[in-house]
């Protein structure tokens, strides 16, 4: 029985033990894309990344459960080799710590997801970034495009066209970096790591 088959059994709920971690080669492979029209199994697989996100975010779950807060998942992080990403961006509470009106800025299932169109301008977390498959802390500015145009297809095989900026378009980066077997840190300037080009956007 495959990875996937497991993981999408009904009463089965994806924890860390199953993220796979930096020095298993599925993590550096590129990844197969999704077969249209979405089958089941993708589909369901999908939904149990996000719902791995949200009860990371989830304190009480996440606590219980053992998990890191992640607002991005990928396929082959849990060792299946195709082109799906989970992304959950959560709003911030307002002033006064009350919920947003809306909970998340971006909450989606995107198979197949591809830049087709990029800024010029470079963009990096002022943080730096982490990886729920990297359990060590890597610091310097991991270098992305500030903009992106993603397409992706949702999971009805619809064909989406999204324009991305800021915290959303450095996620969902990251993400798609996942399913071409790309590691966030292989971004970030070795000899000296918090190098900053001239337009470079630091995202705070
Ligand atoms: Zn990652």
């Amino acid at each position: 029985m495959s990875v996937q088959d497991k993981l999408i059994r009904p009463s089965r709920v994806i924890t860390m033990d199953d993220i796979i971690r930096e020095g298993q080669p599925t993590l550096r492979e590129r990844a197969k894309d999704v077969s249209l029209p979405i089958q089941d199994e993708d589909i369901i697989l999908g939904e149990k990344m996000l719902q791995f996100l949200k009860n990371s975010q989830d304190p009480a779950t996440a606590e219980k459960m053992g998990l890191r807060g992640g607002v991005g998942l990928a396929a082959p992080q849990l060792n299946i080799s195709k082109r799906i990403i989970a992304v959950l961006i959560p709003n911030p509470e307002d002033e006064d710590g009350n919920p947003p009106a809306e909970s998340y800025s971006l909450q989606e299932v995107m198979y197949n997801p591809k830049i087709v169109a990029h800024s010029v301008q470079e963009a990096t977390l002022a943080d730096g970034e982490g990886c729920l498959s990297v359990d060590r802390e890597v610091p310097g500015y991991v270098i992305r495009h500030a903009r992106v145009t993603v397409d992706y297809y949702n999971k009805n095989g619809e064909k989406q066209r999204i324009k991305l900026k800021g915290y959303r378009a450095i996620v969902v980066q990251h993400e798609i970096d996942h399913t071409n077997g790309i590691m966030f840190y292989d971004r970030i300037n070795e000899a000296e790591p918090f190098a900053v080009k001239e337009g470079l956007l630091i995202i705070e």
